[in-house]
């Protein structure tokens, strides 16, 4: 017989792990409904790296509080941790492989053919993975190796990423920053169609068009930057509602949430999957916590009213380029990832 504390210390274990709900994706695959982002940042060095396993930590944790889906690409510098947390529950017993699945990302500069399967089979061996469950085409946006504007076509990368399916090295493939037109024309011209496209989803741009064009031809959604304007960005405040919104302060209230559980209920409830980032064990629960409550058409109404179409990721830098997918603005900025 088990002592009472060891029950006790297993039930809260098991209370602590949320169950996931999962979307259908065309190709037949299922996509947990909320993704751990992993993306650290930027600043005067490039990409933020995680310190002292502060990310593989994270992962671990998100594991254990029921995430089974984990947001990664190439450039965010961060696939090699998250392998070394999933070889780790692996082994622990905690999850398999196939109870998880794992979105990375191509980069900009191996959009040419060539480059596409060595880009997956890198990404594959920094996460010690077989396969991915889901890779994106991170932007429309062909690069050189030196940040100049390549002139690849998005049609010749697509068909790469078809060929890397095929080849049973990521189960399905999708798009991330494409605009509808770009969208349309990958239906059109593909041979495979893309499951997913990951775009900016928060209240201050709700991105309405995009995710009926999107649901139209069953392609899931995922919104990346889910708390908008709730959080400091650049260590900066932007407008928009804040954690002491009274609108989400109330619905809080009602449902016994957090104003960053609502928006996150807002995304799932319009059937996007949020891709809230956090290295907090809190916050990872958090976060995660949104599968037992939802709002009512009219709250959902009242959260869209604060759309302005915002967006806090505005590469300018690249605004030249011609498959840039969003409207230019009058003071481009300096790109960042390039060397002078
Ligand atoms: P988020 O909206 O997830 O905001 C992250 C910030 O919110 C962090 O500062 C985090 O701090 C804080 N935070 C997290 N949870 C809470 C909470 N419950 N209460 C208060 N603060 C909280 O934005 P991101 O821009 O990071 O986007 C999320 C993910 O989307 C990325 O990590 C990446 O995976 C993906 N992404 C994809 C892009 C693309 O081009 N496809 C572009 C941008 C992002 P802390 O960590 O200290 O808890």
């Amino acid at each position: 017989m088990l002592p009472t504390g060891l029950i006790a210390c297993v039930l809260l274990h098991m209370a602590a792990s949320v169950e996931v709900p999962k979307l259908n994706m065309l190709d037949g695959g299922q996509m947990p409904a909320i993704a751990l982002g992993t993306y650290l940042g930027f600043d005067q060095n490039g990409v933020v790296r995680s310190k002292s396993k502060e990310l593989r930590d994270a992962v671990l944790a998100a594991v254990d509080a029921g995430y089974r889906h984990i947001d990664t690409a190439a450039i965010y510098e961060t696939e090699s941790e998250i392998g070394e947390a999933l070889k780790m529950k692996f082994n622990e017993g905690v999850v398999k492989r196939d109870d998880m699945f794992i979105t990375t990302k191509l980069w900009n500069t191996a959009h040419k053919k060539e480059q596409v399967e060595p880009a997956i089979r890198s990404a594959l061996n920094k996460t010690g993975l077989d396969y991915f469950d889901l890779y994106l085409m991170h932007w429309p946006i062909a690069l050189n190796e030196d940040n100049s504007y390549a002139n690849v076509d998005i049609m010749e990368t697509w068909r790469a990423l078809e060929d890397v399916q095929r080849l049973g090295l990521t189960k399905s493939i999708g798009l991330s920053n494409f605009n509808k037109e770009q969208l349309q024309r990958v239906l059109s011209e593909g041979s495979i169609k893309p499951v997913a496209l990951q775009i900016e989803v928060h209240p201050q741009i709700i991105q309405s068009d995009l995710i009926s064009f999107c649901k139209s031809e069953g392609i899931i959604v995922m919104g990346y930057s889910p708390f908008g304007s709730l959080v400091m960005r650049y260590g900066l405040q932007f407008p928009g509602p804040k954690m002491d919104d009274p609108l989400l302060v109330g619905l809080g209230q009602k449902y016994g949430k957090t104003p960053a559980q609502i928006v996150l209920r807002w995304a799932v409830d319009r059937g996007v999957v949020p891709i809230p980032k956090t290295i907090k064990p809190s916050r990872l629960t958090e976060n995660i916590s949104i599968f037992d409550f939802k709002l009512t058409p009219d709250e959902i109404e009242k959260i869209n009213q604060y759309n302005s179409n915002t967006r806090y990721t505005i590469p300018s830098f690249w605004q030249e380029h011609p498959n840039y997918p969003f409207e230019k603005i009058d003071n481009p900025v300096k790109d960042p990832f390039k060397k002078d």
